[in-house]
């Protein structure tokens, strides 16, 4: 497994791998999630890059940059047991030199939810991911369903920019309770622990129900109404358009119900298909 941490050996690095390149983008402290994208990546039958980068403008100022948790060591061990070929480890200096003027900015998709409620949050991830591609020219990038939003943001920023790379988007991993892997499910307290996984409960029964015609409305009232009497705090739940992520009162396909809660000292993010 390549390892680069400048720009010279990247780019050395990037010419041994041939046109075709699969991407993952990634903030380390990798999981199965994580490596589930890799391993999606590998089985499209190119070689795979993946970059471990905690950025710090995609986090706000009363957010956890600092407390990210960092795992380099470990996650180098993962990456080469997962048959990973370049791994790119750049540094701050080297992402935002202190001349940079340049920052993407966004509406559409994200606009409402994540991009409401981390303002920046998002023009810290689509420049960094473009600038990621085009230190890294991959031809395919994976992003998880997990962070739905970011998809889309991603997805749109490429078709608006031109950008010569082909998004695919994976499914979510879980564990057997349901609840979807994350980096920051280290920082739950058991009794967190135990509680988290009655958000993607609270997903799929108003799933069913929206499936099923049930009123929306009523619905997301009675899911946000059970997760406050479980203990999480949700900072929304909302059946969306599934492409343009706008709020839908009635169910057109293709939908998805857009949901996080804050418990404890994290905030959970979870998202389902529906119908
Ligand atoms: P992160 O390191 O949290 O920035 O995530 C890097 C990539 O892994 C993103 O595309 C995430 O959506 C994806 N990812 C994180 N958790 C999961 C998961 N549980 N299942 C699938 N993909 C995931």
């Amino acid at each position: 497994m390549l390892i680069a941490r400048t720009i010279n050996d990247l780019n050395t690095a990037r010419a041994t791998l041939g046109a075709a390149l699969g991407f993952v983008p990634t903030m380390g402290a990798l999981h199965e999630g994580h490596l589930a994208l890799i391993e999606a990546a590998k089985a499209n039958g190119a070689k795979v890059a993946t970059s471990i980068f905690v950025n710090p403008t995609q986090f706000g100022p009363n957010e956890d940059f600092s407390r990210y948790p960092r795992t380099e060591d470990a996650d180098l061990e993962k990456l080469a047991a997962a048959g990973c070929h370049l791994v790119w480890l750049p540094n701050v200096a080297t992402m935002y030199p202190p001349n940079a003027a340049t920052t993407i900015t966004l509406t559409g998709p994200a606009t409402n939810w994540e991009g409401a409620i981390r303002p920046g949050h998002f023009a810290g991830v689509a420049t960094v991911v473009a600038k990621l591609f085009g230190q890294v020219r991959p031809s395919h990038a994976y992003f998880g369903e997990k962070d739905f939003q970011q998809v889309q943001v991603i997805t749109r920023m490429v078709s608006d920019l031109l950008l010569p790379v082909e998004i695919i988007a994976i499914p979510t991993i879980r564990e057997p309770d349901g609840l979807a892997l994350s980096s920051r499910n280290r920082f739950l307290s058991p009794e967190d622990r135990a509680r988290a996984p009655m958000l993607y409960a609270t997903l799929r029964t108003a799933a069913t129900a929206i499936s099923a015609r049930e009123d929306v409305t009523k619905t997301i009232d009675s899911a946000c109404n059970n997760l406050t009497a479980a203990g999480l705090a949700p900072d929304y739940f909302n059946l969306v358009d599934a492409r343009s992520l706008e709020p839908i009162t009635s169910l057109t396909a293709p939908a998805r119900i857009l949901a996080a809660a804050k418990l404890g000292p994290i905030r959970l993010l979870d998202n389902i298909a529906v119908g």
